[in-house]
């Protein structure tokens, strides 16, 4: 069974950026015929039941309708055997590295830019058990990765040839890492679609190339433009008119459908005219006042 899915953080209610991803996400697996699934990604702790129920209750509200919500949170056996099947095949050492570690450290000449350097790479023993005393906190686990970087296949981008470091795949508090999550969820929840906003497009090689390790099939991805504001950064709550209880729903769905070019003033409309030949590369300017006028 095939599926798509939009995979929100409650960590701050969904602003129209976000619910016109999580519009686009239901039009690609609705005009492919895949079921569509909602999965909180609740993991971290500044995130929020209330939020994720608010979340639902949004989505709801402009007209999405899924098969399946699930909660990351509820999951944890999951995260836990994809490690201890990583650990099972020596692909995983533990990091001692604090940020400020990382960017200091010196790099092979041809590392690329944002990799990770290597530095707990090929520790002996003994300096491990050094490093671990030394550092007084529990340490993060890295994959031990052979490629530098993958190539996935994006129905917007084309061909996306990224980094692959050794990322980390439980952080030093414990929790799965984001990149170890959403790939095993993704898997287990039968998801071959991932639609998601453009920011997440260098993190997916390296899901890709996991997957891959842990002898998953590689989703479809399709990285939607971000909505901005006017100056051109990520659109945000200190923006002004941006949440849904804020835009309301009606006019939420009119200036999402007017974004991308559309007249339709519901999801199901939308999903008439949806072409994913057609949708807009760039960025859409979001600017409160003015497109809440034309909204009649
Ligand atoms: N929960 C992630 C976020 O909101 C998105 C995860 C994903 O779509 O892969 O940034």
């Amino acid at each position: 069974m095939t599926a798509g899915r939009f995979a929100p953080s409650p960590s701050a209610d969904l602003h129209i950026g976000n619910l016109r991803t999580a519009v686009l996400a239901w039009l690609f697996a609705r005009s492919t015929g895949r079921r569509f699934l909602i999965r909180v990604d609740d993991l971290d702790d500044r995130t929020s039941v209330d939020i994720g129920r608010r979340q639902l209750a949004d989505l709801e509200a402009i007209g999405l309708t899924w098969d399946a919500v699930e909660w990351q949170s509820e999951q944890p056996d999951r995260y836990s055997s994809a490690l201890e099947e990583l650990a099972s095949r020596g692909l995983l050492y533990e990091c001692y590295c604090s940020r400020k570690d990382i960017a200091q450290a010196p790099r092979a000449p041809h590392a690329p830019q944002g990799a990770y350097p290597g530095t707990c790479r090929d520790l002996t023993d003994a300096e491990r058990a050094a490093r671990r005393a030394e550092i007084g906190r529990a340490p993060a686990l890295r994959l031990r990765t052979d490629a530098i970087v993958h190539t996935i296949g994006d129905l917007l981008h084309g061909d996306y040839t990224g980094i692959v470091d050794d990322f980390v795949v439980r952080r030093g508090d414990g929790v799965p890492a984001y990149n170890l999550a959403v790939v095993v969820d993704d898997s287990a929840q039968g998801i071959d679609q991932v639609v998601r906003g453009d920011d997440l497009l260098p993190s997916s090689p390296r899901q890709a190339y996991l997957a891959r390790m842990l002898g998953f099939p590689e989703p479809t991805y399709a990285h939607v433009a971000l909505v901005l504001n006017e100056d051109g950064a990520r659109l945000a709550k200190r923006d002004g008119a941006v949440t849904l209880a804020e835009v309301g729903a009606q006019r939420a769905l009119a200036q999402i459908s007017a974004s991308l070019g559309w007249r339709a003033r519901d999801v199901e409309g939308m999903l008439a005219e949806f072409d994913p030949a057609g949708l807009p590369r760039r960025p859409w300017i979001y600017t409160p006042e003015a497109s809440g006028s034309d909204d009649g």
